[in-house]
Formats: structure tokens, sequence, C-alpha cells
């Protein structure tokens, strides 16, 4: 189990309301809400509502719970109408890949056209 919030961080200020988002989706163990710097017309980040540090943490510490980011993230693109064009589901992992909030997010990413290939 992990720490309940870490108070230093910014995921975990929007948890408890300390810093505030524009959440579109919520369960018990799980939030949604808007990217801050949207990189494509819907951007939005699911997180577990307890701090681990990164995906792989998540995943190995409560699956369940990081199976519940891709259902809710799933969600999130049905709610947003880009589920049936497509979307990206993205876990940066580790500052070298581009991860800056070190709270377990996954990246919902679509309304827009991809390049093709891997990134
Ligand atoms: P990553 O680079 O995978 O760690 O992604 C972190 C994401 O969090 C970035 O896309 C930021 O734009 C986003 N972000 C940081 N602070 C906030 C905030 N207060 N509200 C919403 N999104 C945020
Ligand atoms: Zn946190």
């Amino acid at each position: 189990m992990a720490d309940q919030l870490d108070p230093d961080c910014v995921f975990c200020k929007i948890v408890t309301g300390a810093i505030p988002a524009t959440v579109v989706r919520e369960t018990p163990a799980t939030l949604a809400f808007r990217d801050i710097n949207p990189q494509a017309p819907t951007h939005v980040l699911v997180i577990p509502k307890t701090h681990y540090p990164n995906a792989a943490t998540l995943a190995a510490a409560e699956p369940e719970l990081a199976a519940g980011l891709l259902t809710e993230a799933a969600a999130v693109a049905a709610d947003e109408k880009i589920a049936d064009h497509g979307y990206r589901m993205i876990f940066n992992t580790g500052a070298g890949a581009g991860q800056t909030v070190f709270h377990a997010h996954v990246h919902v990413l679509g309304g827009g056209d991809f390049h093709e290939g891997l990134v």
C-alpha cells in the first residue's frame, strides 16, 4: 500500500482540492481532469487518488487500481467522443521519458490526427 498522499505532490493536492482542476470523471479510487497544458484537443489525465510515483509501482502494488486507470481512460475517451476516431493513452515513466509529475497518471490524448509511427 502506498502512502495515501505526498504533501509535496501537485496531483495529491488536486485530489485534496488544495489545487483546482477541471475534473471530468471521478470514482472512489480515481480522478480524471484536464491537462493544464493540453497537447491535443482532448488531453485528460487519469490518476489514482493514492500516491504512487509511476504506473509501474502502482501496477506492482495494486494491479486492480492500475487496471482501473485504463477503464477510466476508456470512459474519458467515450465521454469526449474521441473513441471512434482513435486516441492515445500514454504513461511516461521516469524523467528520461519526460515524466515531470511523479504521481502515476495516464494521458488520454485525442481529437486530432497523430503522425504515424511510435510517437
Ligand atoms: P508527465 O510529463 O507525463 O509527468 O505529465 C505531467 C502532466 O501534468 C503535464 O502534461 C502537465 O501539463 C500536467 N500538469 C502539471 N500540473 C498540472 C495541474 N496543476 N493541472 C493539470 N495538469 C497539470
Ligand atoms: Zn501524489
